[in-house]
């Protein structure tokens, strides 16, 4: 499924209509008519459906939901907020009105005594076209209905949702179901304006797919694209094919997260695996997994330092950062990995700290460069808050992933993977049960097995992203709750998602 901004749906739009020949009005009928047929389950035959029209596409698009329910007999007003219609919205407005539709006023008291008996309100105020704060007379109204009782359905955006950041947002209507138009917009994945899409399902107006598919900078990474994608293990393949990865990482404190891991890592399929670790940590590695070799590290009060004759020549991939530490020496080790390793060099957790102060390291590098911050994490890297990034995390992630060449996985309940390119994924699968310690150092160990097999890193990424969410998902599906659910339980989670993917 593609994500499309509001810059790019316009520009579909508009090739829909200038160079296809599909104009605007047909446009709009197809969305409203396909809008009516998907709301008809959802509604009964008795109800008082109130259907608010803003005056741009978004209420034309509601006057033919509104006529087109008319005409089969559903109980039906509309209501014109704002003036001046576009002459689509407005074409539409009069059929309606021709038809024997009803047009309220916002400012009127029917307006009032209609909402309060609504069973339904349909939202068709504001759009696509949404600028800044909400001003009257759809502040009013967004307050009223978001009061009422109703059942409420959006087109497209809840009014007062903008489509690609929440940086001005403020209030918005809350609704039950959204019909989003073609494809999702990014605030349907931003944690500020998400909750407002109530649930959510795309519907499709005939819009030129092939050439939306080339407009849009994002995508959803859905089980058939893993399927599709999945490197699947040759005869023929052995544990020198199959990857030889390095994982950095472990201090005297945190033995944990470098265990974590590295378990991840080889129940992802790793064909061999290294741990640098501290020589006290071993025993603590070893004693959840035996399959593991490792380098010792040097010490230096309980974390991991720069060590020198340390050989990065000999894997296939390398992971550096998880508990091992944030003392100057081990900033040193870090940069020296990605100095000398020719080979993708995924950073985590310290190994974020330790490139802030040295980030123009990463251009220069000719292997792929993933980190895979946590929203702290990524506002430290950007010098700002988390709130902040939060309100517009695809347009920073994209910017960052160019401006340094790297692979981004901005971590979250839908993680962003951004291509050094600016093109993104973002993942879906995954529930609040991956919100414990340890989530994070599972993944980079998926991430870890998965460059090592597959040659195209974002492929790679989206596939070990998801098939971690996913691991969560069936574990809180079967076994497990959100509540109870371990790092170290994705393991066996894994198992059940690998199985299901080579079917
Ligand atoms: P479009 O017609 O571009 O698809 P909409 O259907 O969303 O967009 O309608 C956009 C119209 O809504 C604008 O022309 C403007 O008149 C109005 N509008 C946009 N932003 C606001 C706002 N913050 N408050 C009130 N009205 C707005
Ligand atoms: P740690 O460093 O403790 O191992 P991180 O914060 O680095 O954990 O990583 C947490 C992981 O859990 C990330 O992959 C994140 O996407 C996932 N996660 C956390 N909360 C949720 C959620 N509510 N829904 C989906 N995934 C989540
Ligand atoms: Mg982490």
């Amino acid at each position: 499924m593609y994500i499309v901004t509001a810059k790019e749906m316009y520009e579909v739009d508009r090739y829909a209509m200038e160079e296809i020949g599909i104009s605007g009005s047909i446009l709009m009928e197809s969305a409203g008519r396909a809008i009516a047929e998907r709301m008809k389950p959802l509604i009964g035959t008795t109800d008082r459906i109130l259907v608010l029209c803003g005056s741009g596409n978004n209420g034309g698009d509601g006057y033919v939901v509104a006529r087109t329910l008319l005409n089969e007999g559903y109980d039906v007003a509309a209501v014109q907020v704002g003036r001046n219609l576009t002459a689509d919205a407005a074409m539409h407005q009069q059929v309606y009105d021709r038809l024997g539709g009803e047009v309220m006023d916002v400012e009127a008291d029917t307006f009032q005594m209609a909402l309060a008996k609504a069973d339904i309100i349909v939202d068709a105020m504001l759009g696509l076209g949404v600028r800044g704060k909400l001003r009257s007379p759809y502040t009013e109204t967004v307050q009223a209905v978001n009061d009422s009782d109703a059942l409420v359905f959006a087109i497209d955006l809840p009014s007062g949702v903008p489509a690609d950041d929440a940086v001005e947002f403020e209030e918005a209507i809350q609704a039950d179901y959204t019909f989003i138009i073609e494809a999702p917009k990014p605030s349907a994945f931003i944690q500020k304006t998400a909750p407002y899409y109530g649930e959510w399902k795309t519907v499709s107006i005939g819009l030129p797919a092939a050439y939306l598919s080339r407009q849009a900078g994002a995508r959803t990474w859905t089980e058939q694209d893993v399927k599709r994608s999945f490197p699947i293990r040759q005869p023929f393949s052995h544990k020198g094919t199959n990857g030889k990865g390095f994982l950095i990482g472990g201090g005297i404190e945190m033995p944990g997260s470098v265990t974590m891991s590295s378990m991840a890592a080889l129940r992802a399929g790793a064909g061999l695996l290294t741990v640098g670790t501290l020589r006290q940590v071993i025993p603590s590695v070893l004693s959840h997994l035996a399959e593991a070799t490792f380098t010792s590290l040097d010490e230096e009060n309980g974390v991991i330092v720069d060590t020198e004759d340390l050989d990065v020549s000999a894997y296939d991939a390398i992971v550096v950062g998880m508990g091992m530490g944030r003392g100057e020496s081990t900033a040193a080790l870090t940069k020296r990995v990605l100095e000398e390793a020719e080979v993708p060099v995924l950073l985590d957790a310290d190994g974020l700290y330790h490139i802030k102060s040295d980030l123009e390291i990463l251009r220069n590098r000719q292997a792929p460069t993933v980190l895979t911050p946590h929203p702290g994490e990524m506002a430290m890297l950007l010098d700002m808050k988390v709130p902040e990034l939060l309100e517009r995390p695809f347009e920073l992630a994209r910017k960052f992933a160019i401006v340094h060449q790297v692979h981004l996985v901005l971590k979250g309940t839908y993680t962003i993977i951004t291509a050094p390119d600016g093109s993104q994924i973002v993942n879906t699968t995954g529930n609040p049960g991956l919100g414990k310690g340890g989530s994070g150092d599972v993944l980079s160990g998926i991430l870890l097995a998965m460059l090592m097999q597959h040659e195209d890193p974002m492929e790679a990424i989206a596939n070990g992203v998801y098939v971690h969410g996913k691991a969560a998902d069936v574990l809180v599906e079967d076994a497990h709750s959100q509540q109870d659910l371990l790092a170290t339980d994705l393991m066996k989670g894994l198992a059940k998602v690998f199985r299901n993917i080579s079917d």
